[in-house]
């Protein structure tokens, strides 16, 4: 699956698995880890499960990398600094497949190099288990792109509080106060 629809996942996953509220009055650097390990995993599941539904990809793959890498960044620096190695970790486990079986290949086409590459780790990137579809009939990829942004969206709004103090902005008093 494009990469966008992956890091979009990735917020959710990060939204899901931050109880704010508890980490906020804790002293929660044990949790934070435990919790930042959690969003990796899950995020690995997650990019198992969108890459083996039926999807084509409606991204053009140079637009799709520089966008997804562009939310991953941007969404890392804007977290709370308490919350970032959640954040961090959550994006990267849902493209670390993506990361091991594909980095090599795409640097080889957009690049024109010759690096070498090699049998793909995942076997949800195998042909016989990837949802990838061949015969260019995307009607049910777009239901399930569509599926997946309307799940993606209920989650962060039942968690917004806990993405609001994820991402809240300090203002120069409290950074003051600190
Ligand atoms: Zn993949």
């Amino acid at each position: 699956m494009n990469i966008i629809f992956h890091t979009a996942a990735a917020i959710s996953v990060t939204a899901l698995l931050t109880d704010t509220n508890r980490l906020e009055h804790t002293n929660a650097s044990k949790h934070i880890i435990l919790t930042a390990v959690v969003a990796f995993v899950v995020g690995l599941i997650s990019h198992a499960a969108l890459d083996y539904i039926p999807h084509c990809y409606p991204i053009n793959s140079k637009i799709d990398v520089a966008f997804g890498l562009a939310i991953i960044l941007t969404l890392i620096y804007f977290s709370k600094k308490k919350y970032r190695i959640i954040t961090a970790l959550s994006f990267v486990g849902t493209i670390f497949p993506d990361l091991v079986d594909l980095s090599l290949p795409i640097i080889n086409k957009q690049l024109g190099l010759t690096l070498p590459t090699f049998n793909k780790v995942f076997p949800w990137h195998w042909r016989e288990y990837s949802g990838s579809i061949y015969s260019g009939q995307c009607s049910i990829s777009t239901l399930n792109h569509f599926l997946l942004l309307v799940a993606i969206a209920i989650i962060c709004w039942g968690r917004r509080t806990d993405l609001k103090t994820i991402f809240e902005k300090r203002n120069s008093k409290q950074q003051l106060i600190d």
